[in-house]
């Protein structure tokens, strides 16, 4: 009998599909929130981000599902309609798994994981970046910031940035800017730029005042930071899968 928790979002629609859940799985799953093996999430991406960060020090032991109640779902396969073929599915336990992977990020301070993407962000003045790969030295950067996701991430804020969509299983991160300055003085790559495993991109910065460091939905300040790493970890966040929800279908349902 496996180990389960629901997780959801603070609103009455995804409360009552919490309840009907755990009266649904009664006697078949046994609900523990401390060490569960299947973390149901009932709310939109955000409520699956703040899952995957919750449990991110037993991401092992742990596999992901969602059930969608929110606006858009990019990490979560079920409709709220569907919630009776859900328990159903669930039940059945055909389960398939994937990974999604995750970033490894690393300042003179701290260490972070990241589903989504890191972004260096600064509203109030140009924030400049000194940006090398691998010990190489790229660019320096003069704008609002830098953002980095993962291929999960590729359809979040990086579409916003004009980043790409990212359709691959395979371990990639997307570098992309948030308003850069380009002029005669002043010039940065631009365009998005896609790594893979093998790469570490550092950022530097003399003057990290009124920057923050974007972590998912979690925001740090960047006082006392010299300098951020990042790469793609070695962690992953495993996702069960009970249904096959394409990445172009997704698209379709959320852009088009
Ligand atoms: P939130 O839950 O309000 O999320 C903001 C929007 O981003 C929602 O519509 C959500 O569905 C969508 N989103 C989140 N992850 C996604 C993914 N992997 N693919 C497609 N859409 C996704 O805000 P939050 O709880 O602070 O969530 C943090 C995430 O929201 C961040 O990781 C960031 O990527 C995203 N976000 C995007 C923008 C933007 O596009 N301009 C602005 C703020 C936050």
């Amino acid at each position: 009998m496996k180990r389960y928790v629901v997780e959801c979002k603070q609103d009455e629609l995804s409360e009552s599909i919490k309840d009907k859940l755990k009266k649904a799985f009664d006697g078949f799953m046994i609900y523990d929130s401390e060490y569960p093996e299947l973390v149901i999430s009932v709310g939109g991406d955000g409520t699956m981000l703040y899952c995957i960060h919750k449990y991110k020090n037993m991401l092992d032991q742990v596999a992901f599902i969602g059930v969608h109640t929110g606006t858009l779902g990019f990490l979560t396969d079920y409709q709220k309609e569907e919630i009776d073929f859900f328990i159903e599915d669930v039940k059945n336990g055909d389960f398939r798994f994937y990974n999604r992977y995750l970033l490894e990020v690393k300042t003179n301070k701290d260490s972070y994981l990241a589903l989504n993407e890191l972004r260096i962000e600064n509203n109030m003045r140009s924030q400049v970046l000194d940006v090398s790969i691998n010990g190489e030295f790229l660019e320096t950067f003069r704008g609002n910031g830098l953002c980095v996701c993962t291929a999960s991430g590729s359809t979040a804020y990086n579409k916003s940035l004009g980043g790409s969509i990212v359709c691959s299983g395979k371990g990639i991160m997307q570098l992309s800017e948030i308003a850069g300055i380009h002029h005669n003085a002043y010039r940065s790559l631009g365009s998005s730029l896609i790594l893979d495993q093998s790469h570490t991109i550092h950022f530097e910065s003399l003057d990290f005042r009124n920057a923050v460091l974007g972590i998912d939905q979690h925001v740090y300040d960047l006082q006392d930071v010299q300098y951020i790493d990042v790469k793609l970890s070695n962690k992953y966040a495993c996702f069960a899968q009970l249904k096959k929800v394409s990445l172009i279908e997704r698209l379709k349902r959320a852009y088009l």
